[in-house]
């Protein structure tokens, strides 16, 4: 579908990549898509854009996609192309005999980031009102859960607290756990925009990413930490602020929780918190750690970004709340050029948790066991909502293998390829009776599956992406689906396939039924967004345009709670057997698993997945650049390409995972998160030594 020429036409639509959430109008000859041009009008990236969503759509129309419903009785059978109705009413019929025979919480559904609002209020839906259980959970389980427990603990709701026009108010930017330059490319032309006119920069990271050292940007302070150590450095700096009297009194006063904030006081002051006892576990020297917490205190409006670095570990919720610590310790909140912002990896991370994807929340962040708010979803369904929150994804591999979960809808994800402990995934797949998969391509999961339904890109559906600064925006339907119907179509068929009676004609619909039933999208519409462009939630009679900065007079939880982070060392250690520790990350133009962007021109500019290790941990193993390495952990082993660098200290090794081949997750152990089960994808203790290749 791409071609050269003068376009006849445009539609106006949201990138499908990162959680930027650029507004692009994708320009068709006919109906034949030439070009993807950055909108002006975009409020999130003001015409500017990456080459991911700039140049890498292609794989919408690549030979690999399945457009065809395919079925099978067992996975060691041939696939077998049906019609839409054969599929589904085969796909029905096992999820009902599962049910029959082994009850109701038997089976589930997986949601994904990639889906629209409208899709993915439909899938968990599905699991409520029709699965009539909450054994639905999405792929922000492996990303960004702990900042939904953390920051919820912290303010009352989970959400970035900034608009992205905010940053050009900062006077400090403290960036940790997250890669800007790469991940989040547009915003960080911002961000390097801002720290061009004056505003200093902070990096916690333990690797030297771009950003501490690019064209007229230099960070005033990188703390290499080892990784696993983010808890104690937050603390540390929170050590330094509270002990030095550098605290906002007057905002914890009249914000926050006084009592939290004298016991959080008495604990972080002990020298057990303090820089000097910090550098011997994390390796960040106690002079640095001083500086950086005072220039954030002191240096003006301070705003932190985070990413993955800071979620994906053991202690990835205590992270979240140890951040929230320092910026309402220093009234860093509610007001332009500050605030506390996780920089969402997907495009639609944000609304995937909105609309209720976890198997806890129901849409809007409101506890499954909350009888008024299950009142009004049975009320609006017409079917009784179960009171018990239901699995999480590790959750629903481990009672797979326990017999007591045996049907699985995943829509839009790859749990076999992005998931931790591949073999505990496919094992977990594997012992099911049921795993219908739908997604573009044949993945990696599909070789567990017994049906496989063609999914829709979203150059071909309608709906909404929400970014990382809660906006959402609308994506609008380029070209007709390649299957036939769009992901919430398919939805919809699968529900009435097994007895339910659903009538959208239009993605417009939901969203009116997600607004009569969410107080927080109560005034988003179709006509709004066509009206405004964009709006950010909250979004309702209280804040008819949608809502910029969030906690502005207070917190959505009435007063900030400062929560005590006691440092845990994680359980995976170092040791003689796998002395080094591995950390993982992105590169600019690839996306993830690399499953769409490898399927378009952006494949040229990374060939392959390389092991940055230090020049001295590779002299004492004797090698050198571009040799083939073995790369193990107590989890597996895989070999890839060596890179010498000083980008990471001795001790750490790094790589990126946009190709299958790499097969990082074999290397990565089931370590997860205390509070919300989000692997520890950044720590692996890891042995290198020189091999003959794959
Ligand atoms: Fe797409 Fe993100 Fe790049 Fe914007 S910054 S074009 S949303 S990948």
């Amino acid at each position: 579908v791409i071609a050269q020429g003068l376009p006849t036409r445009s539609v106006l639509t949201t990138c499908a990549y990162c959680g930027v959430g650029c507004s692009f109008r994708a320009e068709l000859q006919g109906d034949r898509l030439v070009r993807m041009v950055p909108s002006k009008e975009g409020r999130a990236n003001h015409g500017h854009s990456c080459v991911k969503g700039r140049f890498a759509y292609g794989y919408a129309s690549h030979p690999d996609r399945i457009t065809r419903p395919m079925i099978r009785d067992s996975i060691e059978d041939p696939w077998r192309e049906v019609g839409w109705a054969e599929a589904l009413a085969f796909a029905a019929g096992r999820l009902r005999a599962i049910q029959q025979a082994h009850g109701r919480r038997s089976i589930g559904v997986i949601t994904s980031s990639r889906c629209t609002n409208e899709e993915t209020f439909l899938v968990q839906k599905l699991a409520r009102a029709v699965f009539r259980n909450n054994n639905t959970d999405t792929c922000a389980r492996v990303c960004h859960s702990p900042t939904g427990y953390g920051l919820g603990q912290a303010f009352g709701t989970s959400a970035g607290t900034q608009d992205f026009d905010s940053v050009e108010a900062s006077d400090v930017i403290l960036v940790i756990g997250a890669n800007p330059t790469d991940a989040h490319p547009v915003f960080a032309s911002r961000m390097k925009k801002r720290l061009r006119a004056g505003a200093r920069l902070i990096v916690i990271d333990p690797r030297r990413i771009d950003l501490v050292r690019s064209p007229h940007v230099a960070a005033a302070h990188h703390l290499a930490l080892r990784p696993g150590t983010n808890v104690a450095v937050v603390s540390a700096m929170a050590h330094v602020i509270v002990t030095e009297g550098l605290i906002d009194e007057a905002y914890i006063r009249t914000r926050c929780d006084w009592d939290e904030y004298l016991a959080y006081a008495a604990f972080i002051a002990d020298p057990r918190h303090g820089p000097e006892a910090t550098e011997l576990l994390s390796g960040v020297p106690a002079a640095e750690l001083r500086a950086a917490a005072r220039l954030y205190a002191t240096g003006g409006n301070g705003a932190i970004y985070y990413g993955l670095g800071v979620t994906e570990h053991s202690q990835g919720s205590t992270a979240v709340m140890g951040i929230a610590n320092l910026a309402m310790l220093t009234g860093n909140m509610g007001r332009k050029g500050v605030g506390v912002n996780p920089l969402r990896g997907q495009n639609n991370v944000q609304g995937a948790c909105d609309m209720g994807s976890f198997p806890h929340e129901l849409p809007g962040y409101r506890h499954v066991k909350n009888a008024d708010v299950r009142a009004i979803y049975e009320a609006a369904w017409g079917v009784p909502i179960d009171p018990e929150p239901g699995l999480r994804i590790p959750n629903m591999l481990d009672a797979a293998l326990e017999g007591r979960f045996r049907g699985l809808y995943c829509q839009g994800e790859d749990i076999l390829q992005s998931d931790p402990d591949t073999m505990h995934v496919a094992a977990g797949l594997k012992a099911m009776d049921c795993v219908i998969v739908q997604d573009l391509f044949l993945n990696e999961t599909a070789q567990y599956a017994h049906v496989f339904l063609p999914g829709s890109s979203f150059l071909e559906k309608d709906g909404t992406f929400t970014n990382a600064e809660r906006r959402i925006n609308r994506v609008r339907a380029v070209m007709r689906p390649r299957n036939g119907h769009a992901d919430w179509e398919v939805t919809q068929m699968l529900a009435n396939a097994m007895g339910a009676d659903w009538r959208y004609g239009h993605p417009s619909q939901i969203m009116e039924e997600i607004a009569r039933t969410t107080p927080s999208f109560a005034a988003v519409s179709y006509d709004l967004l066509d009206q405004e462009g964009s709006v950010q939630w909250p979004c309702n009679a209280e804040h008819p345009e949608g809502t910029p900065l969030m906690h502005v007079d207070g917190f959505v939880r009435g007063r900030g709670r400062f929560i005590v982070t006691e440092y845990l060392p994680t359980d995976e250690k170092t040791g003689p057997r796998f002395p080094l520790l591995l950390t993982t990350g992105r590169i600019l133009s690839q996306y993830n698993v690399g499953a769409q962007t490898r399927r378009t021109p952006n494949a040229q500019w990374h060939g392959e997945d390389r092991l940055e290790i230090h020049p001295h941990d590779a002299e004492l193993r004797g090698v050198q650049e571009g040799d083939w390495v073995r790369l193990a952990s107590r989890s597996g082993e895989t070999s890839l390409r060596a890179t010498l660098t000083d980008r990471v200290s001795p001790g750490v090794v790094y790589t990126t995972f946009h190709h299958p081949d790499t097969q990082a997750n074999v290397i990565t152990t089931d370590v997860s998160d205390w509070a919300t089960n989000c692997p520890e994808y950044k720590v692996t203790a890891v042995q290198v030594s020189l091999s003959n290749g794959p």
